[in-house]
């Protein structure tokens, strides 16, 4: 498929075309865990990489394989790794790199969860997360040592919704051997960073790629324009033999395969070990919400800019935050990344305080009240006391979150019943 249209692409891109078996178009659910094998010298092969084809559903499975290529596709990558959840995607994607004494540098404006991961769980496993503002790109810079692994960084994140630097981060890592993981879950399609110099892209596909807040999932897309072997000595997982595969190096070991090194690794390696494996039945319904992704995005962002446009001019509301609404660098960075609209979510500050959140919250109709985003339908949050409480009052203040804070994802209803939600809601308060 050689479509650069993301419309075509999560139709038609990847290898499949019907089912071998049953000529079936849609493609079929392979409930299955495990694969017979041709014989003992197939199998002998599989399990030493000279041949690729399936061996156990916790490593691969062909409705996985399909959702992979075609998101790989889409974010003009060479492969792609789902997995049982973004929050495994964003472990594996670094844990796939760094070990015990390494660093990563992470922006400080993340999704909670990859807060936690990160300043917590990472830090009990002896990778330090050297947090820096991307106020200023060169911070990533200052924060770079011979134990830095990667970049990490959120191409929209939320509360702030302002839009990461990606070329600029990227260039500053190249130029030190340092590659730059985006987490791209709020802007599919609106933004490629692997074009902007990002060398992994990762998903929550809970969110957008789902589309209907059916299922719990993620994916590591691999842009394959990082040189891991130019920069050995920084990779010595991909480069020194790994004695969890029979001392393969994994530059040389799949090099025949194509630029697939990191991803490769990370599969028989983390999702071998490690076991966050998607199910076969959410791969599947992973690739209904991708056929539908690009109508339903569009549908997003148009009805995210009516409401950012109808809060500015609500006397309750004391400040909007929404990318189109921005100025100076921030609107540069959004208009710089973000193409086709600037996405589906809307934050803004209540004028009142105390416990107005709360109130607006409860007074909501249609809305729902969830910890989510993406979902066709409108959800709202008042992140303070529920996706950020785990964070300290200043970790809050540091990823945007303050009390008079809500963060609205805006589905795809008709938009007259959207703004008629909040505004009855909005008199509440
Ligand atoms: N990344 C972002 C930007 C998110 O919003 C989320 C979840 O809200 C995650 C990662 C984690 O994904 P999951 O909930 O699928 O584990």
């Amino acid at each position: 498929m050689k479509s650069k249209h993301p419309e075509t692409l999560v139709l038609h891109a990847g290898s499949y075309r019907r089912d071998a078996a049953t000529t079936a178009v849609a493609v079929p659910i392979y409930q299955t865990t495990s694969y017979q094998f041709n014989s003992t010298e197939h199998a002998a092969n599989l399990f030493a990489l000279k041949e690729l084809g399936n061996i156990y559903t916790r490593i691969m499975n062909p409705t996985q394989a399909v959702f992979e290529e075609r998101v790989a596709a889409l974010e003009g990558g060479v492969a792609a790794l789902a997995l049982s959840s973004g929050q495994a995607a964003e472990f594996i994607a670094v844990q796939n790199i760094a070990h015990v004494g390494d660093n990563i540098v992470s922006s400080t404006d993340l999704y909670g969860g990859t807060w936690n991961l990160f300043a917590n769980t990472l830090k009990t496993m002896g990778i330090e997360t050297r947090f820096v503002d991307p106020v200023d790109p060169e911070a990533f810079a200052r924060a770079t040592d011979a134990r830095t692994r990667c970049y990490f960084a959120e191409t929209l994140p939320n509360p702030k919704l302002q839009v990461f630097p990606i070329a600029e981060v990227a260039k500053i890592g190249r130029a030190r051997g340092v590659p730059l993981i985006v987490d791209n879950t709020a802007a599919p399609i609106l933004c490629k960073p692997l074009e902007h110099g990002a060398a992994v892209v990762v998903h929550s596909t809970t969110k957008y790629i789902g589309g209907h807040g059916t299922s719990i999932g993620g994916i590591i897309v691999d842009g394959g324009n990082f040189d891991w072997e130019k920069h050995a000595d920084r990779f010595p997982m991909l480069n020194q033999p790994d004695p969890s595969y029979h001392g393969a190096v994994w530059t040389q070991a799949v090099k025949p395969l194509g630029p697939v090194a990191y991803i490769i690794k990370a599969r028989v390696t983390l999702l071998r070990d490690i076991g966050a494996a998607v199910s076969p039945f959410n791969a599947f319904l992973f690739i209904q919400g991708l056929e539908t992704m690009p109508l339903r995005l569009r549908a997003h962002c148009e009805n995210a800019a009516r409401v950012a446009k109808f809060l500015a001019g609500n006397a309750k509301v004391r400040h909007v935050i929404y990318p189109g609404l921005m100025e100076g660098e921030y609107r540069r960075r959004a208009d710089a990344y973000l193409k086709g609209g600037y996405g589906g979510l809307v934050g803004f500050e209540l004028a009142k305080g105390g416990d107005a959140g709360r109130r607006f919250i409860e007074a909501l109709e249609m809305f729902y009240h969830v910890a989510n985003i993406g979902d066709a339908r409108s959800l709202a949050i008042h992140p303070a006391t529920t996706t950020h409480s785990q964070l300290s009052a200043d970790e809050q203040l540091a990823t945007g979150v303050n009390d008079r804070y809500v963060r609205l994802s805006i589905g795809i209803e008709h938009i007259d019943d959207i703004l008629a939600d909040l505004d009855q809601a909005l008199a509440k308060v």
